[in-house]
């Protein structure tokens, strides 16, 4: 179905918090290509500085700002800021079709839901919603399936639920209600609690183990140790790519992230192959990985198509076509790592970062060996931490599952299904790829947690997701909400106070 497929290739700006995720691997690639982009842009220390200075505000008429929450006089104040921001987001979303459209059908059944929500929201979580009311539903035409809160600036959220109308349609009409108020309250809980901020963010993103069936928001994580190492980690896998359970072999490879390095590679190979058979080799080589290579939503790994026999047959052979293409030539880094990112060579020399690595490349004979240094060099940092976590019960806490289970939340307290949300989750994952859904049930039916995916993609596997809202659910009877609220609301309860001052 490939307009479903479509949802997931909204890689949203830093600043969209979009709800349903995951992206696929090229979109996870150009993402980490973003963030390693900012990695190298300055030298660490000084990195912090740059994000503490924030972009001013345009003036929005009808619009004020408080607290952090960009606050709409009226629905039509708030449609005319999105539409001076459609453009963008448009583009963003790569979408063909995105018209605001005022008093669509849907709107006035879409808002009096979230009016219903926002009952919910008030009595749960009086203090972050003080000086707020229910946010406007913004209806936009687009052939996109999702719904998305948006940051007006680097620090402030706009106080509006977007929805695309093709998400009602691909629910199965606006009779699923149920379902579409779980990605609603979702929705409301970024704005609310100001997932865009990265203070929030900083706050709420934290690992966690993984112990004895632990949901997300009732684990410790409060271990600076891990968050520690887990940071290190990821900062290595974003140029050598993560490699916990499926190896990446030796060279950075499509689909098994290693997202900056391995468009270093590619841009390397193609000034390299001109008049080289061997490169052909190569490139079929590439084609028949690429082929095995399947996005799934059932969780983030890419591989259901093909065996880890297969998998690793082809990798073997794309490696020696690369290595025979490479072998014995070399190429300036520097350069290519520049062009990628965009960059000044003179930037790049500036990095510490940069010349560690251009230092191990440059300990290759060629550019094999090279790139084979680069990546060993970054995943002897992984190596450690691998060898000191448990990766089978590491849990990543992210602004996105805590949107989920204050969605679950908001939904018991109105004496509304808690998985709500896992229920559209499921549609969704079933018309992505009809096969998906059963799998996953087996999964669950086993009593197994499902595999929360890649590490980089914060709203986890589809599958982890819908695990989670059935978990709570089970456990969330009306009783035991008082004793869940603290857990979920506490975090950015705590920061909304600071922030106040
Ligand atoms: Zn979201």
């Amino acid at each position: 179905m490939k307009k479903t497929l479509s949802i997931l290739l909204l890689l949203s700006s830093q600043i969209t918090l979009a709800s349903i995720g995951p992206l696929p691997p090229q979109e996870v690639a150009k993402k980490n290509l973003e963030a390693a982009r900012k990695r190298f842009e300055a030298p660490r220390g000084r990195t912090r500085n740059k994000e503490v200075s924030v972009q001013a505000s345009q003036p929005v008429p009808g619009a004020f700002v408080k607290n952090g929450h960009l606050i709409f006089d009226d629905r039509a104040s708030a449609t005319a800021w999105l539409r001076l921001r459609a453009p963008e987001i448009k583009k963003s979303f790569g979408a063909v079709n995105f018209t605001v459209a005022d008093n669509h059908a849907y709107q006035t059944t879409v808002q009096a839901w979230v009016d219903e929500l926002w009952v919910g929201f008030k009595k749960l979580f009086p203090a972050q919603t003080e000086g707020l009311e229910s946010p406007p539903v913004l209806m936009v035409e687009s052939e996109i399936s999702n719904a998305f809160v948006e940051n007006h600036d680097r620090s402030t959220v706009a106080h509006a639920v977007i929805v695309l109308t093709a998400l009602i349609d691909e629910a199965g009409g606006i009779e699923k209600k149920t379902e579409l108020t779980g990605i609603l309250a979702h929705e409301i809980a970024h704005a609310v609690f100001k997932h865009g901020s990265q203070d929030v963010k900083e706050k709420i993103e934290k690992f966690y183990v993984r112990e004895g069936g632990t949901l997300g928001f009732e684990s410790k994580k409060d271990d600076p140790k891990l968050q520690g190492k887990m940071r290190r980690y990821l900062d290595a896998a974003r140029s050598s790519g993560e490699l916990t359970d499926r190896g990446l072999l030796n060279l950075p490879s499509p689909g098994y992230a290693s997202p900056y390095l391995y468009r270093v590679w590619n841009r390397m190979r193609s000034t390299l192959s001109e008049n080289s058979n061997a490169c052909n080799v190569e490139k079929a080589a590439m084609k028949s990985w690429g082929d095995l290579l399947q996005f799934s939503t059932l969780e983030f790994g890419y591989l259901v198509k093909a065996s880890p026999e297969q998998l690793r047959g082809a990798s073997q052979d794309l490696i020696d076509a690369e290595t025979s293409c490479f072998r014995g030539r070399r190429a300036s880094l520097k350069r290519a790592m520049a062009a990628e990112l965009k960059l000044s060579e003179e930037q790049l020399e500036a990095s510490p970062e940069f010349s560690r690595l251009l230092s191990a490349y440059s300990s290759g004979k060629d550019s094999v060996e090279g790139l084979t240094r680069v990546v060993e060099l970054e995943r002897k940092t992984m190596l450690e931490v691998e060898a000191s976590v448990d990766f089978s019960h590491l849990g990543y806490y992210t602004t996105e599952q805590h949107a989920d289970d204050v969605s679950a939340l908001v939904h018991a307290s109105l004496g509304q299904p808690a998985d709500a949300f896992g229920r559209l989750l499921k549609i969704m994952m079933a018309n992505i790829r009809a096969e998906d859904a059963p799998a996953c049930e087996a999964i669950l039916g086993e009593g197994q947690t499902p595999a929360m995916g890649s590490l980089f993609v914060v709203h986890h596997s589809y599958c982890y997701r819908i695990y989670n809202f059935r978990e709570i659910a089970k456990r969330l009877t009306v009783d035991r909400l008082d004793a869940f609220v603290p857990l979920v609301g506490l975090d950015v309860r705590t920061n909304v106070e600071a922030r106040a001052r």
